[in-house]
């Protein structure tokens, strides 16, 4: 039920941090994984991983706000392996300003390639998923889908809209037995929040008392979702969005 032999993954933002720990949890359990992000010094060491797990995995160097640079990844993607069966959404970043302090190109960098990033690879996807028969796609939301923060006004509102897009998706492409879901992680300790910690005293400890499961996540934490949301475990199920945050999101 969970094997994905002969499966292919695309992973954005894949060499590194949540991308990486699902990566690695798509390549253990049989796929091969194709590491779709812009440093190729970190993709790079990001695929000697995965080999080192048994997967056939190369890295394609793409910037996923950049549409040509998108289908050309696809294109690249089902020439070099034959067939695209999974697509994670996973590429993102953090601007961490009070929204007046937001400029417009703060704004659009944010939700560019947090969420526009999402629809480019998802559409670009769809041709080669449909083909294949069945197909499955994992968007990377956050807590900010669905609570919000001084600091977070176009991570927020791109976070939020990965979870409708999610369920767009889901709807439009249930009929070609494509399951769109998403994935909402609390904290996780990533080069991403590694940043956060500096820029926001006590953070830190406040997510330890603030986390039911009291600790932070890491990055295996999500080679299991990644493998029950890819494989047929989860054929029915289709635009939802779970929580992987030790019960944060959950806690009044
Ligand atoms: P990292 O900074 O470790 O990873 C971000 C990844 O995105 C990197 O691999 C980066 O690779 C890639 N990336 C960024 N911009 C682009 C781009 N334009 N084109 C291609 N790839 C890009 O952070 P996390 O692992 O923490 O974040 C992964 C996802 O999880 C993000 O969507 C984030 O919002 C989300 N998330 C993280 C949480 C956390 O606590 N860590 C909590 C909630 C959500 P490169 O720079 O090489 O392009």
């Amino acid at each position: 039920m969970f094997d994905l032999q002969g499966k292919v993954a695309i992973v954005t933002g894949g060499n590194g941090g949540i991308g990486l720990g699902m990566a690695r949890g798509l390549a253990d359990a049989g796929a091969r994984v194709v590491v779709a992000a812009r440093n190729e010094e970190k993709s790079k060491a990001a695929v000697s991983d995965l080999q080192a797990r048994g997967s056939d995995s190369f890295a394609i160097a793409v910037d996923v706000t950049n549409e040509q640079a998108v289908e050309a990844l696809m294109t690249e993607t089902v020439e070099r392996c034959g067939r695209l069966d999974i697509l994670v959404n996973n590429a993102g970043t953090n601007i961490r300003k009070l929204p007046q302090e937001l400029n417009l190109d703060e704004w659009q960098h944010v939700m560019d390639t947090n969420l526009t990033s999402a629809f480019l690879c998802s559409r670009s996807a769809y041709p080669h998923l449909k083909h294949a028969g069945r197909g499955k796609i994992i968007n990377i939301g956050s807590m900010l889908s669905i609570f919000g923060a001084s600091f977070a006004a176009a991570y927020g509102a791109s976070k939020g809209g990965i979870v409708q897009l999610t369920k767009s998706l889901a709807t439009a492409w249930a009929v070609d037995n494509i399951q769109v879901n998403g994935v909402l992680p609390g904290w996780i300790d990533t080069d991403l929040t590694l940043q956060a910690r500096q820029q926001i005293p006590g953070l830190h400890d406040r997510v330890l008392s603030r986390t039911p499961a009291a600790r932070w996540g890491v990055i295996d934490d999500f080679a299991g979702v990644a493998v029950f949301l890819a494989s047929s475990a989860s054929d029915f199920i289709t635009g939802a969005a779970i929580p992987v945050d030790g019960g944060y999101s959950v806690l009044i």
